[in-house]
């Protein structure tokens, strides 16, 4: 284990601090270690039968992630292909995420496009600008022809091919799911069997937990949100050998000139998508797939996202609406969607 702290009372803090993580995290019973943090401004945990402190390796994953995904670092491959730079190949983590994220657009008719960045940037919601509620048809319509994730491709020698000059790519709506799939890569190349891993929100479960169940994960109630006093969740999910992903509405909306703005851009009208859909919960075998699906359904009308998710063989979701009101739910869940009590 690494340290940046060099004095001895901070090490033994350090160390306390471990050991409390250790036991509060992982229950009884087995060998189990915890590590948590913080990585693209979202906190991650991860739980895992074991001895050995995988952080180092944890945060080589997340840097590797950083360098070939996040439009937020300048010279990582995705900024570089936004910026028109030929040079560019596309490694192994570019490839996978870009071809999932390819298939969920096409299974959701276009809801679900990483090509929106400019539009996310108009709207305010990305690296530029500031959120507004007000923007111009005319500003719109100058952005939505660089928008068309089905019109991009990775040719055969890794080139990524644009739809136009101006088509960027942000991966946001994905990469974190990725991350934790490459975390349990990571956790797996090392022996590990049984693991727990979320970052902000997206999970991946695999094995039995210390004391011999599956992992159990709560589904938030979009409108109590965690970290607000005595918040309940909808009820609980096992998620063994799967991942579970959240997309919703209460974490990051945004007031501006008196409106709610969604961070969530309809592609196919440039708007933010104002929809009765709260949140979307996705199981999926791999977590950039339940990611990007849960991302999907927030942009689409609840009944074609749960047709969609109920086509997708090894797929469950659970969508909350408001009713009428905006202060009661109503839950729709595919028909395989297994829903426990808290
Ligand atoms: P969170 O980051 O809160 O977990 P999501 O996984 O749903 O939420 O990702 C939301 C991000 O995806 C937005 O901040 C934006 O950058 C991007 N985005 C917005 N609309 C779309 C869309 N229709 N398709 C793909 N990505 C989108
Ligand atoms: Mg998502």
């Amino acid at each position: 284990m690494r340290h940046s702290l060099s004095s001895l009372s901070g090490l033994i803090a350090a160390a306390a601090l471990e050991a409390a993580l250790l036991s509060a995290g992982c229950g009884r019973g087995g060998t189990c270690v915890s590590v948590e943090g913080d990585v693209w401004h979202t906190a991650y945990h991860v739980k895992y039968v074991g001895a050995e402190s995988l952080r180092d390796s944890l945060a080589g994953v997340f840097e590797e992630v950083d360098a070939a995904l996040s439009v937020f670092n300048a010279g990582s491959e995705i900024s570089r292909v936004n910026r028109n730079d030929t040079s560019v190949r596309a490694g192994r983590m570019m490839r996978e995420v870009f071809g999932d994220a390819l298939r969920v657009s096409g299974k959701s008719g276009g809801a679900f496009d990483p090509t929106v960045g400019p539009l996310v940037d108009l709207w305010g919601f990305g690296r530029r600008g500031t959120a507004r509620a007000l923007v111009s048809q005319s500003a719109v319509d100058s952005v939505l022809p660089a928008v068309g994730m089905r019109e991009c491709r990775i040719d055969r020698e890794g080139r990524v091919i644009k739809k136009s000059l101006s088509t960027e790519f942000d991966f946001s709506a994905i990469a974190k799911g990725y991350a934790c799939d490459e975390a349990a890569r990571m956790l797996e190349r090392n022996g590990v069997t049984s693991y727990l891993i979320e970052i902000g929100g997206e999970i991946v479960g695999a094995g039995l937990n210390p004391e011999g169940r599956p992992w159990r994960v709560m589904v938030e109630n979009p409108l109590s949100p965690p970290d607000s006093v005595g918040a309940s969740g909808l009820g609980v999910v096992e998620v063994r050998d799967k991942a579970l992903a959240t997309s919703g509405r209460s974490r990051r909306q945004r007031k501006a000139d008196g409106r709610t703005l969604s961070h969530i851009i309809n592609p196919l009208t440039g708007y933010p998508e104002v929809s009765s859909v709260l949140s979307a919960t996705v199981l999926a075998p791999r977590c950039m797939t339940a990611d990007a699906f849960a991302t999907a359904c927030m942009a689409m009308h609840p009944d074609s996202a749960l047709a969609m998710l109920e086509r997708e063989p090894e797929v469950e979701g659970l969508i909350v609406l408001a009713d009428s009101t905006g202060f009661s739910l109503r839950v729709l869940t595919t028909s395989g969607f297994r829903l426990l009590a808290g």
